[in-house]
């Protein structure tokens, strides 16, 4: 058996026909008990797979092994159709993972657009009624202070008919981004309508909202539109209201805010 293997290893140099002929003396010599050894060995006309084992079989004053080779094929075929089943199934797993998380991000994605106003990106007037009438109930349920700014651009349509429509959405975009840089985080601001905007304040009162109305006014009236080569002032009516009352709702709040902004408009505008 080993002038087998010594032949066959000159032949084609395979390691593992050297690594049986020497497991072999190995067991012969008393060094070891046992080996074992899974390899292929194909015929022209099928995949096949064979087991060595060479076991110590020793007795009557001489040491002897059995050399015993076994076909393993179905048992291998098996194997590697599991394995590849696996593999297959991993693989699977991996792109229901992927698909799984960009369905989440889209969503997410979907989410905020659907809360956000297109053009300046404040938050749209449906998202602000979700949010805000959740804020009133907290309020009025704890006595908590809760005011509301409501601002409208001033001659608005003169600065769509002498700049352009664009010039107009440009400058909801600066009004928009200077109010909120203003409000606190804890704020809720967002475009109302049109050229309106509208910002809900929790736990503030009438003076502090007041004072925020006129930091916004001040602002919007000191950084101009820069429009190409122009500058396109812009100024905002603001109207501000606060629960007073335990029972005052939103509706009520929004009512009275939107009064007090008409007023400034009468007023002369930009106040
Ligand atoms: P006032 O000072 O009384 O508020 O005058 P105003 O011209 O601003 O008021 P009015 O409500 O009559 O005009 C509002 C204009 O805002 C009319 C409308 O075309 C314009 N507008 C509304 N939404 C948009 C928008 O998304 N983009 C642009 N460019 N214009 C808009
Ligand atoms: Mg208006
Ligand atoms: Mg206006």
């Amino acid at each position: 058996y080993l002038e087998i293997c010594e032949r066959a290893f000159c032949a084609s140099e395979d390691e593992s026909i050297s690594a049986v002929s020497n497991a072999l003396r190995e067991i012969l010599r008393g060094e070891r008990e046992q080996f074992s050894m899974e390899y292929p060995c194909n015929s022209p006309q099928e995949e096949r797979w064979f087991i060595l084992r060479i076991t110590l079989c020793d007795g009557e004053g001489h040491t002897r092994a059995v050399v015993a080779h076994e076909n393993i094929t179905e048992r291998k075929k098996a194997e590697n159709a599991l394995a590849r089943a696996d593999e297959e199934l991993r693989r699977a797993k991996q792109a229901l993972e992927t698909a799984n998380a960009e369905l989440w991000t889209a969503l997410a994605r979907e989410q905020q657009s659907a809360r956000t106003d297109e053009l300046t990106g404040a938050s749209n007037r449906r998202h602000f009624f979700d949010v805000a009438s959740a804020l009133a109930d907290v309020a009025r349920r704890y006595g908590q202070p809760l005011s509301l700014i409501l601002f409208d651009l001033d001659h608005f349509k003169l600065i769509n008919d002498r700049f352009g429509h664009q010039a107009g959405d440009a400058a909801l975009r600066h009004v928009a981004r200077i109010a909120a840089g203003e409000v606190r985080a804890a704020d809720l601001f967002a475009r109302y309508g049109g050229e309106e905007f509208v910002a809900l304040l929790p736990e503030t009162g009438a003076e502090e909202a007041a004072d925020l109305a006129e930091r916004i006014r001040v602002a919007i009236e000191r950084q101009a539109l820069e429009w190409g080569t122009q500058r396109v002032p812009l100024t905002v009516s603001i109207g501000v209201a606060a629960m007073t009352n335990t029972d005052g709702t939103l509706e009520e709040l929004i009512r009275n805010a939107d009064k007090a902004m008409y007023a400034a408009k009468a007023a002369g505008r930009n106040r």
